[in-house]
């Protein structure tokens, strides 16, 4: 039998390995725990920061490279070489690639914005750690994990569709994005959850000598770029958004499980493993 693939597993986190609701992933551990036996590594690829993912990477016995604040990112971890024309800083005490541009560029834009357009934008950067806390329900840790943010600004929307409009031209003219969230908007530079992929691939090509496969899971539109990227997309469904729309090109790779977020995680890499011949 030709010799099994190496695999790399990227996952989204809210709604996806985490339960929409409570957070929880009991229901992927028995995939999780099949991961480590066969050292496939598990790598994050979320909107939270850094600071955000310390007890989560803990939690989930993971020590892989992570990628955060919506592939504005890339941490490295020890092992791995990044590509040696990559653009590197320092996050977490590892290399940091990044993406995406600085949270000072995306602040001054929206300065600017403010002053051209007359919107009224409040976001994290206008708030203290209280009312973060006010506005969210985190607890005072975690929303002073949230508010250590370096490559996106997430902005509480009270506005109108037309000015919702009015404010992505103008992001536009700038060089940034919106992703629509739930209660927030997130603005973010050119960067998304897929630019992460070919670096990731060339690092682990060079660790372990051959390509590896990537098996990508996510549950919303922010994940698309990840998943249209990933030789096995995995479209996992959220009790609240649609299911996200691939490009036609990934659609055919796609596996939609049955069961909502980390119930349905599970059962999408259990069924990938034994595709693989992995116990
Ligand atoms: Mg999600």
């Amino acid at each position: 039998m030709a010799q099994t693939p190496k695999l790399l597993v990227v996952t989204d986190l809210d709604g996806t390995l985490l339960d929409h609701h409570d957070y929880r992933f009991d229901a992927a551990l028995p995939a999780l725990e099949r991961l480590k036996r066969h050292e496939i590594p598990l790598i994050l690829n979320t909107s939270k920061t850094a600071a955000e993912l310390i007890s989560l990477r803990e939690r989930l016995g993971t020590a892989a490279p992570y990628v955060v604040e919506n592939g504005a990112a890339l941490v490295w971890s020890s092992g791995l070489t990044p590509d040696s024309d990559a653009p590197l800083g320092a996050m977490m005490g590892q290399r940091m690639q990044p993406f995406g541009a600085t949270r000072a560029e995306i602040l001054a834009a929206l300065a600017q914005i403010r002053r051209d357009t007359g919107l009224r934008l409040e976001g994290f950067s206008d708030w203290d750690r209280d009312t973060l806390i006010q506005h969210t329900g985190l607890d005072p840790d975690s929303a002073a994990q949230a508010l250590d943010r370096h490559f996106s600004e997430p902005l509480l929307w009270q506005g109108s569709d037309a000015e919702l409009k009015l404010l992505e031209r103008a992001l536009r003219r700038h060089g940034l994005r919106l992703l629509k969230g739930g209660r927030f908007v997130h603005v973010i530079g050119q960067s998304d959850k897929g630019r992460c992929l070919g670096p990731l691939r060339r690092a682990y090509q060079r660790h372990w000598g051959s390509m590896p496969r990537v098996i990508a899971l996510g549950d919303g539109e922010n994940d698309v770029a990840m998943l249209d990227a990933a030789d096995h997309p995995v479209l996992v469904r959220s009790p609240v958004n649609p299911l996200p729309r691939l490009s036609a090109a990934a659609r055919p790779r796609a596996y939609t499980p049955e069961a909502l977020g980390p119930e349905g995680w599970n059962d999408a890499i259990e069924r990938l493993l034994a595709h693989y011949q992995l116990r």
